[in-house]
């Protein structure tokens, strides 16, 4: 396979999806971008019904289930945006949001009204100047998050562009990269491409969004050795996806996958209220428990913080589980056992 996938035709071929489903992923790729690179389609098991990268890449007919509580733009983006590619929700830091075209589009993806050919597009030459003036404006932005869309889609010539504009603006000191394109495109990590991220004036990191171990593959892995190995620090960022990762199991060794690639695990997000989503998403009380189960079995560098974005763009907040009994006189251990604390 060498070439990314689209279309349902193009699964069909590759024989990631029997012929009976066409008719009704025809309608759910008429609604939502499709699209599986060769990487990733590897990696499939097609003689699995419920293969964990299938069930994050290929398209189902649950998607064209809507649920009232679900939001075409579940994170609150549009409420918080001061100019076109900027979303100012926290004081010290932005979004940009340089493009909204992925090299994979998720099944889950929160923004996946936005993304793909029928989204948003990429920001124009003109939108580009006013984001980057609003931020050179506001001294308060710290921080600039890239994202999108997959920023790392991007030529190298444009990021570069982008950095350079950025390390004139002395207020911002972090620059930070959301991305997936390490693991589903990893001969994407050029030299080139590293070199285009790197900042004279600012600390760059680069989050990696991988949801199971087998994503990180031994290419997946070299390429993230690249970029740390060119002093960008990584991160990683994982969605709790039921059927992909809901299980200890399945997220220790994720978790652990990570940090022996030497990618701190920063978030386990709570699946957001994307439309069509909801056979994709676990109860919070799912990802306590697993997050309890990690904390007892796993390293302390292995621990993500278990966040939820609350709906309506009120921001992320940490959704436990927690270990201090309500009258901060018992304290839980890892093994479950209360003990009493007189601090
Ligand atoms: S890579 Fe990120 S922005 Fe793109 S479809 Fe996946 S979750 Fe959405």
């Amino acid at each position: 396979m060498s070439q990314t996938l689209r279309t349902p035709q193009a699964l069909r071929n590759a024989g990631l999806i029997s012929p009976d489903a066409m008719p009704e992923l025809e309608r759910v790729a008429a609604r939502y971008a499709v699209a599986v690179t060769p990487a990733m389609a590897e990696l499939i098991d097609p003689a699995d019904p419920n293969d964990p990268i299938a069930r994050q890449f290929i398209p189902t007919a649950a998607e064209l289930d809507s649920q009232p509580q679900e939001d075409a733009d579940p994170v609150g983006d549009r409420a918080h945006s001061p100019v076109e590619g900027v979303v100012h929700r926290y004081p010290d830091r932005v979004l940009l949001k340089l493009t909204h075209t992925c090299a994979v589009y998720c099944r889950f993806c929160f923004r996946r009204e936005m993304v793909g050919p029928g989204g948003e597009g990429g920001l124009t030459g003109e939108a580009l100047d006013a984001a980057l003036a609003y931020i050179a404006a506001t001294p308060a932005v710290w921080e600039v998050v890239i994202t999108g869309g997959d920023p790392l889609i991007l030529s190298p010539r444009r990021l570069a562009d982008v950095m350079a504009r950025l390390a004139a603006i002395e207020h911002v000191k972090v620059v930070r990269f959301h991305t997936r394109i390490p693991v589903v495109d990893p001969a994407a990590i050029t030299p080139e491409l590293i070199g285009a991220l790197k900042s004279p004036a600012q600390a760059v990191y680069v989050a990696l969004h991988a949801n199971h171990a087998r994503e990180l593959t031994p290419t997946a892995r070299a390429a993230c050795a690249r970029i740390v190995d060119a002093g960008l620090p990584m991160l990683g960022q994982t969605v709790l996806l039921r059927g992909v990762n809901d299980d200890a199991a399945t997220l220790g060794a994720l978790m652990r996958a990570f940090v022996e690639t030497r990618i701190k695990p920063y978030y386990l997000h709570h699946a957001d209220l994307a439309p069509g989503t909801a056979h994709l998403r676990a109860a919070i009380a799912e990802g306590q428990a697993v997050m309890k189960a990690l904390r007892g079995d796993l390293s302390g560098l292995c621990q993500p913080l278990y966040v939820l974005d609350i709906p309506g763009g009120h921001g992320k907040v940490p959704v436990g589980p927690t270990y201090l009994a309500a009258d901060g006189m018992q304290v839980e251990d890892p093994q479950g056992e209360m003990h009493g604390y007189k601090g």
